[in-house]
C-alpha cells in the first residue's frame, strides 16, 4: 500500500512495531478490535532487535527500586503462558528456556556487593541463594577457578526476542492487523478533546484510539507524552558451543546462551541521546568482562556487534497510562525490562483500550 489515505477507521493505531507495540496489537485483535501497527523502518528493528532477550527480575532487582520489581515479578510470571501461546499459535520456535541464573563474582570487591544484593534479594522474599566459588564451577564447569562465588536464581528465563518480533508479525498476520512498514507517524490528531487519528509519511491515519509504542521516540508525538530519553545499550554475538546452560551475569555484563548456537553478551549502559554507535571501547569491555569468569568465549565466533536505544524514564519505571486527549494511551519507558513486561503491558493496555480499566503504572512525568 503506498499511501494510507484511504484506510478505513481503526478502533486502535498502533505506533511503533517494537515488541511492546506488536504484542499490544496482539491482545488487542484477540480482544476483538480492528487494529493496524505503524512503523517507520521494519519490525523489531529498534531496541528489540538488540535485547538479549532476559526474562530475569531476581538478578536485575537494585536497591530502592520495590515497585518495579514487583511489575517486573508479574512480568515474569506471564511469560509462560505468553511463550506457549506465541509458539503454538505462530508455528515459530522463540527459544523460551527456563534455564535460572548464576550471578557470579569474579573478585573479591564483587564478593561484598553480591553478597548485599543476596540480602537484598532475600529480604524481598525473592528466590535467590548464595553459593561458593566451588558450587558454582560444579554448576557451571565453564567457570574460571577464579570465581569466588555467586548468587543462584532458579526461576530466571531467556526468550530470543527477534523470534518474538517474527512470531508476533505472524500472529498479527493471522489476526488480519496489517504491520504498516516505512510509515513514519509526524503528529497525533485530535478534535474536541478526543483523538481523531494520525499524520504519517504516507498520508493520514484515522482511528478512535492511538497507542504510542514508540520506544525513546515517543516523547516527540504530542505535548502530553511521558519524559523518555534513550539509554544506549552495546551488545555482542558469538556462535559456538554453549558456555554455560544458565544466564551468567556479573557486576559488569552479562552471557546467555541460546540452544541454537548463539552466545549473547551485553550490555553496556550509556546516556549518549540519539547515538547508537557500536564503538570498539564498548566492545572490548564486554568481552572481557565475560572472559574474566567464562575464558572459553575467546574461541567462539564473533558474528555482530550492535547498538540499540532503550526507553528510560526519570524513575526507571514504564508509563502504561493514558494521558492527553481522550484516547490516547502510552506504552513506553520500559527501559532494560521490555522484553520482559511485554507480555503484561499487552494485558494491561488492552483493559485499557477496552474501557474495562483505568491502570495506571509508572511516572508520567
Ligand atoms: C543492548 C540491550 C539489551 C537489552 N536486553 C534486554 C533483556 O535482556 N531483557 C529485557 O526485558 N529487555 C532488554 N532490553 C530492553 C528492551 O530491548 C526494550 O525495553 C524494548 O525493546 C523496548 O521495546 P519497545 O517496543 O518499547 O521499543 P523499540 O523496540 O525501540 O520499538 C519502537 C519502535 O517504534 C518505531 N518508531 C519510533 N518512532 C516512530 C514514528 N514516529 N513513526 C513510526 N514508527 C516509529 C521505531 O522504529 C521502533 O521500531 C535491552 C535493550 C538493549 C538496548
Amino acid at each position: 500500500m503506498s499511501d494510507m489515505a484511504n484506510t478505513r477507521e481503526r478502533d486502535v493505531v498502533v505506533v511503533g512495531a517494537g515488541i511492546v507495540g506488536l504484542a499490544c496489537a496482539w491482545r488487542a485483535a484477540q480482544a476483538g478490535l480492528s487494529v493496524l501497527v505503524v512503523e517507520r523502518d521494519e519490525p523489531g528493528g529498534a531496541a528489540s532487535a538488540a535485547a538479549a532477550g532476559m526474562l530475569a527480575p531476581v538478578t536485575e532487582a537494585v536497591f530502592g527500586e520495590q515497585e518495579l520489581l514487583r511489575l517486573n515479578m508479574a512480568g515474569r510470571a506471564e511469560w509462560p503462558g505468553f511463550a506457549a501461546e506465541l509458539s503454538e499459535r505462530s508455528g515459530l520456535d522463540i527459544d523460551y528456556a527456563e534455564t535460572g541464573a548464576l550471578f557470579v563474582a569474579a573478585d573479591r570487591d564483587d564478593v561484598g556487593e553480591l553478597r548485599r544484593l543476596n540480602e537484598l534479594q532475600r529480604s524481598l522474599g525473592l528466590d535467590a541463594r548464595w553459593v561458593t566459588g566451588r558450587d558454582c564451577r560444579r554448576l557451571e564447569p565453564g567457570l574460571s577457578p577464579r570465581v569466588g562465588g555467586g548468587v543462584l536464581a532458579p526461576n530466571e528465563a531467556a526468550v530470543d526476542p527477534r523470534a518474538v518480533v517474527r512470531a508476533l508479525v505472524a500472529v498479527l498476520d493471522q489476526e488480519g492487523v496489517e504491520v504498516a512498514t516505512g510509515c513514519e507517524v509526524e503528529r497525533v490528531e485530535e478534535s474536541a478533546g478526543r483523538v481523531t487519528g494520525l499524520v504519517t509519511s504516507r498520508g493520514p491515519v484515522r482511528a478512535a484510539r492511538v497507542l504510542v509504542a514508540a520506544g525513546p521516540w515517543s516523547g516527540s508525538l504530542h505535548d502530553a507524552a511521558p519524559k523518555v530519553r534513550p539509554v544506549k545499550g552495546q551488545i555482542v554475538r558469538l556462535r559456538g558451543a554453549a558456555l554455560a546452560k544458565r544466564i551468567i551475569r556479573t557486576p559488569r555484563c552479562y552471557v546467555v546462551c541460546r540452544p541454537g548456537g548463539e552466545i549473547v553478551v551485553g550490555a553496556t549502559m550509556e546516556e549518549r541521546g540519539f547515538d547508537a554507535t557500536v564503538t570498539a571501547g564498548g566492545v572490548h569491555r564486554l568481552l572481557e568482562a565475560a572472559w574474566e569468569v567464562l575464558p572459553d568465549i575467546e574461541e567462539r565466533e564473533l558474528v555482530e556487534a550492535s547498538a540499540g536505544l532503550r526507553p528510560g524514564t526519570p524513575d526507571n519505571r514504564p508509563v502504561i497510562a493514558a494521558a492527553g486527549p481522550e484516547g490516547l494511551v502510552w506504552a513506553t519507558g520500559h527501559h532494560r525490562s521490555g522484553v520482559l513486561l511485554a507480555p503484561i503491558t499487552a494485558t494491561m493496555v488492552t483493559r485499557m483500550l477496552v474501557g474495562s480499566s483505568a491502570a495506571v503504572v509508572g511516572s508520567r512525568g
